[in-house]
């Protein structure tokens, strides 16, 4: 049985006493027997938020690392940083980290690899872009990053990995895929995973989706056999965060 997975990236947004005021108002609201709940605040404010959920179930996320152990690479933090500060998880291929900071899927797989060699669980995200989704090739586009993202990992590696389909046009547009394409591209990720790692690790893979889910349309998404929960951005700032952990 797969568990349910309802996370929050705030990205950009909440500084330190932001995230302090924030969460000391839903923490008792976003704990939850069913579904296991992460927050992934900015770096800054993750000391925070770690100090106030220490008493709750709810996971606190990074969204960004960088694979290295140590060194001369300015502006960034490393996987024990992270796991030093209480961190338990991380979102790795965002599409803004592909997009607007360059990241590829060389340095996807190598930040899925030691996130998970570190003890991390990674978040791992995929996506199409509307050009892509226009063109009819998103099941084949999204079996390539997927396939790519877990080069050299091994079956138990990737069982300890979350895939989170994000399709990039229903991202902060307010634009939510149907439930019957996000269903559609979970359970082509979890054939692709069924076809790398076998039928175990798909079967217990959790896969999410992202894009404009919202306390109104989360149910009906994670209803879908293939969606085990979701990835939620706008929608995670705000006190319907907590209706969302209840759906
Ligand atoms: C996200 O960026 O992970 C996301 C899903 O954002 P939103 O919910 O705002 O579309």
């Amino acid at each position: 049985m797969r568990k349910r997975v309802i996370a929050g990236n705030w990205k950009m947004n909440k500084t330190p006493s932001e995230t302090r005021q924030f969460l000391e108002s839903v923490k008792d609201r976003i704990c939850s027997a069913e579904s296991d709940v992460y927050v992934f605040p900015p770096l800054i404010s993750i000391p925070e938020a770690v100090s106030i959920l220490k008493e709750t179930d709810v996971i606190v996320g990074a969204q960004n690392f960088y694979y290295e152990e140590k060194g001369a690479f300015t502006g960034e933090v490393s996987a024990d940083m992270l796991i030093d500060s209480g961190v338990k998880a991380v979102i790795i291929g965002h599409s803004e980290r592909r997009d607007i900071f360059g990241e590829d899927d060389r340095l996807i797989n190598l930040k899925l690899k030691r996130a998970v060699e570190k003890g991390l669980t990674p978040v791992l995200c995929c996506g199409e872009s509307l050009e892509i989704r226009e063109s009819g090739k998103t099941t084949e586009f999204i079996e390539g990053q997927i396939r790519k993202a877990f080069e050299g990992l091994s079956a138990e590696d990737a069982g300890k990995c979350i895939v989170a389909y994000e399709p990039i046009w229903a991202i902060g547009t307010g634009k939510t895929a149907t439930s019957d394409q996000a269903e559609e591209i979970c359970g082509s990720v979890r054939n692709t995973i069924k076809e790398l790692y076998g039928e175990t690790v798909s079967e217990n893979m959790s896969v999410l989706y992202g894009g404009s889910m919202n306390a109104g349309n989360a149910a009906e998404l994670v209803s879908c056999e293939n969606i085990d929960g979701g990835l939620i951005g706008s929608a995670s700032l705000k006190d319907e965060f907590a209706d969302i952990v209840k759906v």
